[in-house]
């Protein structure tokens, strides 16, 4: 009876938490109110709360009647979250407080073919991070890395098809590294995530985040829910077929799309002198020179045929397109637009809109920062609602 006692109090705590945390200002009495528990049984939780710094009082609130509330705060300076961001070309890291803002960041341009100069590039940039880290109650409360590769659901690296990587157990390497949870997460899915949990999808239920890089990923949202697949690997949607008997890809197919629509196949267009390896002088260059200009076309139109298939399978009321080609959006979303309503029946692009996440950069870490939280406050209340 205890036990069962203890853990309904426990889990009536997390509720107060999270209604904290969602409607931050709120008074005690608006608490109780809301979530149907007596004012009592409130003000013994919120006491608990507040010992254990996971919220603050703060100033008066509207009064009512009689006196005026004191108000309650989510206190997000309580820890913090790195989240890593490994691409084909660039490692970004940032650090988070518990509400997913961003306080500091680290990005470097990165060829993380390398394995294990990667992982001392990654080591570098976390232990930065710890020695920014201001002093707080939880101090650092998870750290999440997002690849471009299939991440089973216990987050093993099972095979990354842009990255020669034949060891990359990250979960392990950091686990010994540092005491802290890691997460290790497909970086399309931690992008979905971002979107869903802060960004331009916050409203959406159904909606594909479309990670186009250096290779191209997705992460999709149905119902409220990010949908994994039987072995957690929803969305490779990179290595569908395009062209039949089309180009080779690394994953050993032909024709596969991010062959045709990825910063890749962009920059694989220019490799006469040496392949470049950003596309940001590209993008200058298309000012003023046509042919570039056509390049960059066309792989807006080759995104539009395969965003098409991707509303045709998922029905989403929001397409998201981020990551590294968010920022040719001037130079290929004409494209984009056109081949997808040439192609798409009209009841369903009826329904869907396509959108650029001009922050694309910060899709994935906030992703990732986000799983770490909710990862945390599972684990400090066995429950969260
Ligand atoms: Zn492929």
């Amino acid at each position: 009876m205890a036990n069962y006692q203890q853990a309904v109090k426990l889990a009536n705590k997390a509720i107060v938490l999270d209604a904290i945390r969602t409607h931050e200002p709120i008074s005690r009495a608006t608490l109780a109110q809301t979530l149907g528990l007596t004012k009592a049984t409130v003000s013994s939780l919120v006491e608990e709360l507040i010992t254990e710094e996971y919220c603050y009082q703060t100033g008066l609130g509207k009064s009512s009647g009689g006196r005026r509330p004191l108000m309650l705060q989510f206190n997000e300076r309580a820890g913090f979250a790195i989240s890593c961001d490994i691409g084909v070309n660039y490692i970004f890291t940032t650090m988070s407080d518990l509400r997913g803002m961003v306080i500091f960041e680290i990005h470097r341009f990165f060829d993380t073919n390398d394995f294990t100069r990667t992982v001392m590039e990654v080591k570098s940039m976390i232990d930065t991070c710890i020695n920014n880290m201001s002093p707080s109650p939880f101090g650092l409360i998870g750290i999440g890395f997002g690849v471009p590769g299939l991440v089973t659901k216990d987050g093993i690296i099972l095979s990354t098809p842009n990255l020669d990587w034949h060891q990359s157990n990250l979960k392990e390497i950091f686990s010994d590294h540092y005491d802290t949870s890691i997460i290790v997460e497909n970086e399309a899915n931690a992008g979905a995530y971002g979107e869903k949990t802060y960004g331009a999808a916050k409203n959406s239920e159904s909606f594909v985040y479309i990670s186009a890089g250096m290779g191209i990923g997705a992460g999709v949202v149905l119902d409220g829910k990010l949908i994994r697949g039987a072995s957690g690997f929803t969305g490779e949607v990179g290595h569908t077929t395009i062209v039949d008997g089309g180009l080779k890809c690394r994953c050993g197919n032909y024709g596969c799309w991010e062959m045709y629509a990825s910063e890749m196949a962009l920059l694989s267009s220019f490799k006469q002198n040496g392949t470049p390896r950003e596309i940001e002088p590209l993008i200058e260059r298309a000012e003023t020179d046509e042919k570039v200009r056509a390049t960059f076309e066309k792989i807006g139109y080759y995104l539009g045929i395969g965003l098409t298939n991707i509303i045709h399978t998922f029905n989403p009321e929001k397409v998201v397109v981020g990551n590294r080609l968010v920022q040719a959006k001037e130079l290929i979303e004409t494209e984009i637009q056109q081949a997808v309503t040439e192609r798409t029946l009209p009841a369903l692009i009826a329904e869907t809109e396509i959108v650029f996440n001009e922050n694309y950069q910060y899709a994935s870490v906030q992703g990732l920062a986000a799983f770490s939280i909710e990862h945390f406050l599972e684990k400090q209340f066995h429950y969260f609602g």
